[in-house]
């Protein structure tokens, strides 16, 4: 059933993206600071979606399809969420992935029973669909005496979070915001100390993240689009940080659409106010209900 192009849902005002960074949303609108490359664009955003069996769906999780929790391990599957994931990859001959900085086996633990085809840990790790194979970037290593630094900034305060994703580190601080600035700046120190070549620091919301350079959610993207049943379809990328910058910029090898959650990113087309609403946008696709553009 054709579908118009803008992801648009009929629930209440829509809210303009902020214009600055804020503590909550980081630097999730623009890396280097500056202003963000586009403009919150019409609620019709410019791309046609009407051919639903020659898109692929890939998703980021945290602060896209999921809620952002306290602590990452409480964050919650919304009810139907999974038989959303379930229909639509149906419709779309299994052409539905996680695009993710979690790795596999925290990704299936939340989603269980639910196993996707899915890039992990920021791409170290891709889930092939099919045969459920396990590609791991084998070079990937992150060096437990530079890991153990960034445990030491936690003892910066209560309230400091670290996540170890086995491929990378988070340190968060949505329960310590005031420590934030000290959080960044013990971060740029140790990032001194071992050279920009080592690792990337990825901000996020209320999030700073260390990933070792040599994969990115963008190659582990460029992956899965080579392989049925991805291949000759045109991704449909959503994501919401700066993690998730890399992914947007591989997009137009494929003439591929992103979406943004909560404020526009660079390569980004049209932005969803939350996760909230990218499942609404995600249930009536996998539906086949006519989206309406205002
Ligand atoms: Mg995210």
């Amino acid at each position: 059933m054709p579908l118009h192009d803008a992801p648009e849902i009929k629930r209440g005002s829509r809210k303009q993206p902020p214009e600055k960074s804020d503590p909550e949303r980081g630097q999730a609108n623009d890396i280097n600071g500056s202003k963000p490359a586009l403009k919150n664009p019409a609620p019709t955003a410019p791309h046609s979606l009407s051919v639903l069996d020659n898109i692929a769906i890939m998703l980021d999780v945290d602060g896209t399809l999921l809620d952002i929790a306290p602590r990452p391990q409480e964050v919650f599957v919304p009810k139907n969420l999974r038989e959303t994931l379930q229909r639509l990859r149906g419709q779309l001959d299994g052409a539905v992935a996680f695009v993710s900085g979690r790795p596999l086996e925290d990704i299936d633990r939340i989603f269980t029973p639910l196993k996707l085809p899915a890039v992990g840990g920021h791409g170290a790790e891709i889930r092939m669909p099919g045969d459920g194979r396990i590609k791991r970037h084998t070079r990937v290593v992150f060096d437990p005496a530079l890991k153990a630094q960034f445990y030491e900034v936690a003892k910066l305060g209560p309230g400091i979070i670290v996540e170890d994703k086995d491929y990378s580190i988070a340190l968060h601080y949505r329960l310590a915001p005031h420590l934030g600035g000290k959080v960044m700046d013990a971060v740029a120190a140790i990032y001194d100390r071992a050279g920009s070549h080592i690792f990337e620091i990825l901000p996020g919301k209320s999030v700073v993240e260390l990933k070792p350079r040599g994969f990115n959610k963008g190659i582990g993207l460029k992956y899965l689009m080579r392989h049925a049943p991805f291949a000759g379809r045109k991704p449909v990328f959503i994501g919401d940080d700066t993690t998730d910058h890399a992914a947007f910029a591989v997009l137009p090898d494929f003439k591929g659409i992103g979406y943004s959650v909560g404020g526009i990113v660079p390569g980004a087309s049209f932005n969803f106010d939350g996760p909230e609403d990218v499942r609404l946008w995600l249930e009536l696709l996998s539906r086949g209900v006519p989206v309406e553009a205002r």
